[in-house]
């Protein structure tokens, strides 16, 4: 069952003097109810856009975006207040995101103020058990954020989350900033929740490890395009993309078996800015596999095995005829 569809979707940036930013270009893909689904990339590829787009802190350019199925672009009134509610997000910097100068308790209600959901007695009983949910307790409700370790900050931040019941979860790299030993502690525990409480999870990170930990299946953004997307398990054992090839090579394999096995793929150059994307395929500047077309069309977003998406020109038929017939003028 689909509970976000997010088609064709754009966030372009003006920046002036004719300067675009197209951080997020002509994105589709669904999310389907009690899932998480990884989103990767480097930095500056788009995950923490679409993100916000999708929660509506920004406003897409184009395309749309439906949340369990209706379209969130013109939800009014108590639509509007559910969806605001149903739909939380976690965020990457424990330390920026808490309010230094709010208790823990004013904190993780804000959401039940704003939803006006719990006031007084009920309110202070609340604020306990979520803070017994993510591992804190009483004791720790009337202090402030300064008083507490990254990885407790992070659990504050899902606690606040949580606090309105939402079904739906954006975290943008909740545990980039945090300590490595600490890091499986909340994934573990975001893990616990989303059991017990059916939550969906949108997982933004850069750090395919762990992303693949938590993930049924996993997305691959590249400078604003989502370039591959499957199963975790089938993106691991079968990537499509030169892109996440280069990225999977990179990652450690923990079966000494399997140690060198496979070859670590260096990509040339550094990724071009979003402002004059590369024609055709944003990737081909750094892709080993580079073939004329990939200069002069845009590949195509397709499955191309059952639920296994691609946008590569490698793997379109059309495409390849086109690519021999060129290899034939030359
Ligand atoms: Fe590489 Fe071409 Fe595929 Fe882009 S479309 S990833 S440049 S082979
Ligand atoms: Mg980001």
């Amino acid at each position: 069952e689909k509970i976000l569809e997010v088609k064709k979707v754009k966030k372009h940036f003006n920046m002036g003097r004719n300067q675009v930013v197209q951080a997020v270009d002509n994105i589709s893909f669904d999310v389907y109810k009690g899932e998480t689904l990884g989103l990767v990339g480097e930095s500056g590829c788009g995950k923490s856009t679409i993100g916000r787009t999708i929660i509506n802190l920004y406003e897409a350019t184009d395309g749309e975006i439906r949340f369990k199925g209706q379209s969130t672009k013109d939800l009014k009134g108590k639509s509007r207040k559910d969806f605001n509610r149903e739909m939380q997000m976690i965020f990457q910097d424990p330390y920026a995101s808490l309010n230094p100068r709010m208790t823990v308790a004013d904190i993780i209600a804000e959401g039940l103020d704003i939803h006006g959901l719990a006031k007084g007695e009920k309110r202070r009983r609340r604020v306990v058990e979520l803070l017994k949910t993510v591992g804190l307790n009483e004791e720790h409700a009337d202090r402030f954020p300064h008083e507490f370790s990254g990885g407790q900050r992070q659990r504050i931040g899902i606690a606040r989350a949580l606090a309105v019941d939402p079904d739906f979860i954006i975290a943008d790299e909740p545990i980039s900033a945090l300590d490595v030993s600490i890091q499986a502690q909340v994934v573990n525990l975001m893990k616990k929740l989303q059991r017990e409480k059916g939550l969906t999870y949108l997982f933004i990170a850069h750090d395919l490890s762990m992303v693949k930990y938590i993930s049924d299946r996993i997305g691959v953004m590249y400078l604003g395009n989502l370039v591959e997307l499957a199963d975790s398990q089938e993106l691991y054992d079968n990537p499509l993309h030169p892109y996440t090839e280069a990225l999977l090579s990179a990652v450690p394999i923990p079966d000494p078996d399997m140690e060198g096995k496979r070859e670590r793929i260096i990509l040339k150059g550094d990724v071009p800015s979003p402002i004059n994307p590369p024609s055709g395929c944003r990737f081909r500047t750094r892709c080993p596999k580079a073939m004329d077309i990939c200069a002069q069309e845009v590949p195509t977003w397709q499955e191309v095995r059952p639920m296994h998406w691609v946008s590569c020109h490698l793997y379109q038929e059309e495409s390849i005829k086109k690519e021999e017939a060129n290899k034939n003028q030359s």
